[in-house]
């Protein structure tokens, strides 16, 4: 009998995992590659934009110190010239009068001048470039004045930021010292500088809403700022971290910093001037500077994020389709399954015998010209045993039909029970006849296993009361073609078989009867 294909194809649903696995793997891996990029690039840009911003205000406060310098420089020439005259002055009318002059053409040619300004030694004015010479004025109790007469240091001093006297306007002041022919205090020459004048030169940069640019004295008093702010002005800011941390370590650099003032971080760079004590910063307020970078990065985080959302939803229906086609493919193979397994079922009905559950005449031909021809290939031997049951037709009389296949059920039972090979076949051949083919063995090997089938039905004892003996028996034909020739047909056999059956019938049943040997008789 032919056997059931093996289905060498795993259970439906084992390919599925790993598909959809690496599927959804794949689409995972998609989206979040697509959000590290775009993260990355986010970080990156930011990262560029706040080096542009740094070196922007390094760039501003370079700006800012090289204008401090150069407009103080300016001023101080004019003091330089100053104190040398009046340290060579002799004091007479004439000579103020030509001073008077001559600063007050200095203020006509300098935008930054405010006013210069000859003190003596009391504090009282000497000349200055004024219209009118106040006489009965006296600084004396100014800074830079009480500065000047306790030092005796001949370099410039920038003192804090004062309202003018004369003018009520905010000033910066640039003065020396000047001596007496001893060495002594005689006095002092000061250049007052509008600070509208720096002001207004700041307000040339862009530096946002809450940017800043200030300008102070080494020792944290503020000189100017911008944004403008009168009580800004003069204050003592030696505390703020620029000056306690970093300003004591490098002279120039660039500091992120949040205001504990107005909780602002800005990017600060700063600067000590070399040439006079001061220090020069210009702060930008992060935020303002990463607005632009911070809406393209939402605007990009939305597009990636719409992008993944697409993706996300498009996988899922991927995945879904995946999973239906394996589904679809899962129920095709299952299908499949039931199919073989149903042909197998009708392939081994169709070869089976309804009543016995044997082999039935058509396996029993099928297999007797397989195993005919192969013996004949080989020259092997091939044995037929034939069975009928005895004086059956009486027992269907007697017990009936039904009792009748019953009884044959069991005989069938019996037979297929005997001791055989795995090539062996036993077949029902028609009615109540059994057939059983024996490749590879001769006529005393199957002479023996026919006995044994007679005895086995006979001790089954089933009541015959038409029979000889009063129980079910069974006639045998054995015959063999050992080995099986060339020219022979399997016809001959069965009909060599069947006479041999003919025979143990004819010498009275319940016998085993071959015609190549002697037949034996037991019971
Ligand atoms: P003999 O000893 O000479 O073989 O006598 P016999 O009565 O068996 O004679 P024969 O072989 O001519 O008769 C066979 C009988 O077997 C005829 C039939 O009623 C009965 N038979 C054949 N097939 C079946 C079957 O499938 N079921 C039943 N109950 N009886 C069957
Ligand atoms: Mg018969
Ligand atoms: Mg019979």
């Amino acid at each position: 009998m032919k056997q059931p294909p093996v289905d060498p194809a795993p259970p439906p649903g084992l390919h599925r995992r790993p598909v959809m696995l690496l599927a959804s793997s794949l689409i995972v891996l998609v989206c979040l590659s697509l959000v590290a990029v775009q993260i990355w690039q986010t970080m990156h840009s930011r990262a560029v934009q706040l080096q542009e911003a740094e070196r922007a205000s390094a760039n501003l406060v370079n700006a800012v110190a090289q204008h401090a310098y150069d407009t103080i420089k300016e001023t101080d020439t004019i003091l330089v010239g100053l104190v040398d005259r009046m340290e060579h002055a002799n004091g007479s009318p004439a000579e103020l009068q030509h001073l008077h002059a001559f600063l007050a053409m200095r203020i006509e040619e300098l935008p930054q001048l405010h006013g210069l300004f000859v003190y003596d030694a009391a504090g009282g004015w000497v000349v200055n470039s004024q219209p009118t010479l106040l006489k009965k004025q006296n600084n004396a109790d100014r800074e830079y004045f009480k500065f000047h007469r306790e030092h005796a240091g001949r370099g410039a001093h920038v003192g804090p930021p004062i309202r003018s006297r004369s003018t009520g306007d905010w000033i910066i002041t640039v003065s020396r010292r000047v001596n007496r022919p001893d060495g002594g205090f005689a006095g002092v020459v000061l250049a007052t500088i509008d600070m509208q004048y720096f002001l207004r030169f700041y307000q040339g940069f862009d530096i946002g809403r809450s940017g800043a640019i200030f300008v102070a004295l080494d020792n944290g008093i503020m000189l100017m700022r911008r944004p403008f702010d009168e009580k800004s002005l003069g204050r003592d800011i030696s505390k703020l971290p620029l000056f306690r941390s970093y300003l004591p370590k490098v002279s120039q650099g660039t500091v992120v910093l949040t205001s504990g003032q107005d909780g602002v971080t800005r990017i600060n760079s700063f600067r000590r001037m070399q040439q006079y004590p001061l220090v020069v910063s210009a702060a930008l307020a992060q935020d303002e500077v990463l607005a632009e970078w911070r809406a393209d990065a939402y605007l990009r985080g939305a597009v990636v994020g719409i992008l993944v959302l697409v993706l996300a939803l498009l996988g899922g229906r991927l995945l879904r389709q995946i999973r239906l086609r394996i589904e679809a493919e899962a129920e095709l193979l299952r299908a499949r399954h039931a199919l073989e397994k149903l042909n197998q079922t009708l392939e081994t009905l169709a070869m089976q015998d309804g009543l016995t559950g044997l082999a039935n005449r058509r396996r029993f031909d099928v297999a007797l010209s397989e195993e005919f021809s192969r013996a004949s290939r080989e020259a092997s031997a091939l044995a037929l045993i034939m069975i009928d049951v005895d004086c059956f037709k009486q027992y269907n009389d007697i017990y009936g039909h039904a009792a009748g296949d019953e009884c044959l059920r069991a005989i069938g039972k019996a037979v297929g029970k005997s001791p055989r090979r795995a090539g062996d076949v036993i077949a029902r051949y028609g009615g109540e006849e059994l057939a059983v083919l024996l490749p590879g063995t001769d006529v005393q090997g199957a002479l023996v296993i026919a006995e044994n089938i007679r005895l086995a039905i006979q001790r089954l004892r089933l009541t015959h009361a038409g029979n000889v003996g009063g129980l079910v028996t069974v006639s045998v034909g054995v015959d063999a073609f050992s080995p099986v020739t060339q020219g022979k047909r399997s016809l001959e056999l069965i009909e060599s078989a069947d006479k041999a059956l003919y025979q143990a019938k004819a010498e009275g049943r319940n016998r085993v009867c071959s015609r190549s040997a002697l037949a034996a008789r037991v019971g």
